[in-house]
């Protein structure tokens, strides 16, 4: 649940609005709970801005993950100020926010991919990077005091299959910047080596999809259109209809088509026609990789939803993790479809990168940190352990000095780094 905050000159700027959730789905409350528990929505405690909010200037939105966007609905009337992100992640807000008076209230400013706008006494340039979700920026903030790398979430991909490959060049050209603070990123800083690119993942669904001799459903994280996209493709090339069941993919891709996301020769089938068509012919996107019970995935695996039937011999593909907390979830649902002589394969039983992460490992944090040099580097955007990896990776690379703490701290960047005495508020509130 990112909630960054810069602060100069007696003004603030809020970068990301996002929300976590506490899941009631997790293995050791889960056999308390009864079924289809609604998981708590948790955001960062806006108190400290929210008690000011004359000072906030503005709200940019990164890109459209949930963690960074999800709470900006329920706590914006708090802020009362613009918003100023992306068309697509424009979108996504405007999406959120159908049906609720805040869209005609809400001031949503687009900005394009490179743009450069002053915010108050922020200068702020807009940065495309890689990630796994269409529009994913990292934000340049340049005052008086100093200048603010904010990389929010990225990768170093060459084959993102939405947006332009990663420009090296373009962050290389940051050292010259003479940047103050670096504040990046720390999800995979456990992780040796590289992230594997989205193209490669669209290869290894190919060669696994192309060798399937029934059904084939495939299960990820709706936001990720690059791979959705994939997917449409192997439709195309192996002889399959695709279809999508579940609400959240099809408002992802109705935002890809508003947006001019979505090519317009990838046809989808519709999802009332599927189960009409011959196995061999079948490719379904389907919600729920996280085992959600009431998600599409988990209804195919008891063998109940409306539009489509499962049979022995087809396939079911986890294109993605299982995010701690739900493994039991998730593996009930395996023993389910393995019951029923319904294939399962998951990404951490096979070679083939049938997902990959959109977060940087180690090789890509420290070639970005010999590139920009940074002054200071503030690892977020994970667990104390994560943090404290990044801030290794980083002084390995040569950056001076590493500020690493938890949430709600507040660090002094210039002139003379530190960590603000007796601030940390660590709180939390639950939205719903
Ligand atoms: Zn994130
Ligand atoms: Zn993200």
């Amino acid at each position: 649940m990112n909630l960054n905050l810069y602060g100069h000159a007696g003004h603030w700027l809020m970068v990301d609005c996002g929300v976590t959730f506490n899941s009631p789905l997790a293995p050791q409350r889960n056999e308390q709970q009864p079924a289809g528990g609604q998981a708590e929505v948790l955001a960062a405690d806006p108190a400290f801005i929210s008690a000011q909010q004359q000072n906030l200037c503005g709200i940019v939105i990164t890109h459209a993950h949930e963690d960074h966007i999800g709470a900006l609905p329920q706590l914006w009337q708090r802020f009362n100020c613009p918003v100023y992100t992306t068309p697509f992640s424009a979108e996504i807000l405007r999406r959120k926010l159908a049906g609720s008076a805040l869209l005609g209230k809400m001031p949503i400013i687009e900005v394009q991919s490179g743009a450069t706008l002053n915010v108050g006494p922020f200068c702020l340039h807009w940065l495309a990077i890689t990630h796994s979700i269409p529009e994913p920026h990292a934000l340049l903030i340049k005052t008086a005091a100093g200048t603010v790398f904010h990389t929010a979430d990225w990768k170093m991909d060459a084959g993102p299959i939405t947006g332009r490959a990663f420009k090296q060049a373009v962050f290389k050209r940051l050292a010259q910047q003479n940047i103050t603070a670096m504040v990046c990123d720390s999800t995979n800083a456990l992780r040796e080596g590289f992230s594997v690119s989205e193209s490669d993942c669209a290869v290894a669904l190919h060669q696994v999809i192309k060798a399937a001799t029934g059904r084939v459903v495939v299960t990820g994280f709706s936001s990720n259109v690059g791979r959705l996209i994939s997917l449409a493709r192997i439709a195309a090339k192996t002889g399959r209809y695709l279809a999508l069941l579940g609400r959240s993919l099809n408002n992802m891709v109705g935002a890809a088509r508003a947006t001019g996301y979505w090519p317009d020769e990838l046809t989808l089938a519709d999802a009332g026609h599927i189960g009409y068509l011959p196995k061999e012919e079948v490719l379904v996107i389907a919600t729920g990789s996280q085992g959600e019970p009431r998600a599409a995935l988990s209804r195919l695996a008891d063998d109940n939803h409306p539009l489509l039937l499962l049979d022995q011999g087809d396939l079911v593909i986890f294109s993605s993790i299982i995010i701690p907390g739900n493994e039991m979830l998730i593996s009930r649902l395996v023993e389910k479809f393995n019951a029923r002589n319904i294939q399962t394969l998951q990404s951490h039983n096979t070679t083939l990168p049938i997902h990959v992460s959109g977060h940087p490992n180690r090789g890509e944090l420290d070639l970005l940190y010999r590139w920009v040099q940074p002054q200071i580097a503030v690892p977020v955007h994970g667990e104390a352990a994560h943090l404290a990896a990044n801030a290794g990776v980083a002084k390995a690379a040569g950056v001076p000095q590493q500020l690493t703490g938890l949430n709600g701290d507040l660090f002094v960047l210039a002139p003379t780094p530190r960590l603000w005495p007796g601030f940390a508020k660590t709180g939390r509130i639950a939205l719903a």
